[in-house]
């Protein structure tokens, strides 16, 4: 007689595989509809034209409303993963800002190419699994997910707050067609009293607890205006040109995205570091001027940031968003 052995899809098996395929953490949640007050706070959101010009948030509704509908034969567990990018060492204050999530190379194919390692392994213990592997390209609502999968709580400044890693890791989600008896515990908020990152902004771009309007958010008008400049036009007041006539927001020094309200808030402070390799700070970080950047060529910039996320703001718009900080009182 001969015996097979099953191994049950488990939290536990997937946790474990999770952790080989290189996350630094990984919760399992069942999938439903989104809870009616999270959708109305989120439609609420985009009313107030809170997304800027980023239109296709507005997209997808029913999906975004059910996550069951993204995968083709109906997704019934979400497993989450976190993946740090908290760096060993930051740039050098004196020098144009890149916020630390574009220190290494584009995180999308990072995480994008461990989830899908992930799959290949529950798969080879249950290959009628289905799933789809996403990165902040979908009509998710990530960071619901990852609370309901227990791996933290959304701060006031909207961010996913790990007990161990703190706000700075990139949220990745793989939704499968299997159930998985998932026990996870949702995490009350850790805020309590503290506001320092409402305090630290230096646009007022965080509202309420939670709620961030991207028009006046420095991690849009730095990156998204230039990646998508329709949208970008679309967007009113918003984008870098038209903040840099605040002095206090020059001064922060950002030409790419912001970490002000991460830097501020106290659980980053005790957060582990997870040296990730793919993470590491592009050496020509340590040394760019202002006046290097202005100078770049297209070549060079194509050849340094081949494999960056700041390719999407284009030489041009790093360009726009250097000049933006040498000079806060004019357009
Ligand atoms: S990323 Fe910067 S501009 Fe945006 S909410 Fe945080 S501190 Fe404010
Ligand atoms: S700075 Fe304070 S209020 Fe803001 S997310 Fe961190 S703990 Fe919460």
């Amino acid at each position: 007689m001969i015996f097979f052995s099953i191994t049950l899809l488990t939290p536990d098996f997937i946790q474990a595989a999770a952790s080989r395929a290189g996350f630094d953490a990984c919760g399992v949640a069942a999938l439903d509809e989104l809870p009616e007050d999270l959708l109305r706070r989120f439609c609420e959101w985009l009313q107030h034209g809170y997304h800027a010009g980023m239109r296709y948030m507005e997209r997808h509704l029913q999906k975004r409303a059910d996550p069951r509908l993204l995968l083709k034969s109906g997704a019934r567990t979400a497993v989450v993963t976190l993946f740090s990018y908290k760096p060993q060492r930051p740039q050098p204050p004196h020098l144009p800002q890149v916020s630390c999530y574009a220190y290494g190379r584009d995180y999308h194919g990072v995480i994008k190419q461990k989830l899908w390692g992930l799959l290949a392994a529950l798969q080879a213990e249950h290959p009628a699994l289905r799933g789809r592997a996403f990165v902040d390209t979908a009509p998710l609502q990530e960071r619901y997910l990852a609370v309901k999968a227990g791996l933290g709580w959304v701060g006031k400044n909207g961010m996913l707050i790990s007990k161990e890693l703190g706000s700075y890791t990139f949220v990745g989600t793989l939704l499968l067609s299997d159930a998985v008896g998932s026990d996870a515990q949702e995490q009350k908020s850790r805020c309590g009293a503290c506001t320092r990152c409402l305090s630290a902004c230096p646009t007022g771009a965080i509202r309420d607890n939670g709620v961030v309007n991207s028009q006046l958010c420095l991690s849009y008008a730095t990156i998204e205006k230039y990646a998508n400049p329709l949208q970008g036009e679309d967007a009113g007041a918003a984008g870098r040109a038209g903040m840099a006539k605040d002095e206090k927001t020059a001064a922060a020094g950002y030409i790419f995205g912001c970490d002000i309200c991460q830097d501020a808030c106290p659980w980053n402070k005790k957060a582990k570091v997870a040296a990730h390799s793919e993470m590491q700070l592009l050496p020509q970080l340590l040394t760019l001027t202002a006046d290097d950047w202005l100078e770049m060529s297209d070549d060079d910039f194509e050849k340094i940031f081949e494999q960056s996320p700041i390719r999407r703001a284009t030489l041009q718009g790093m360009k726009e968003n250097v000049r933006a900080i040498q000079q806060p009182n004019s357009k």
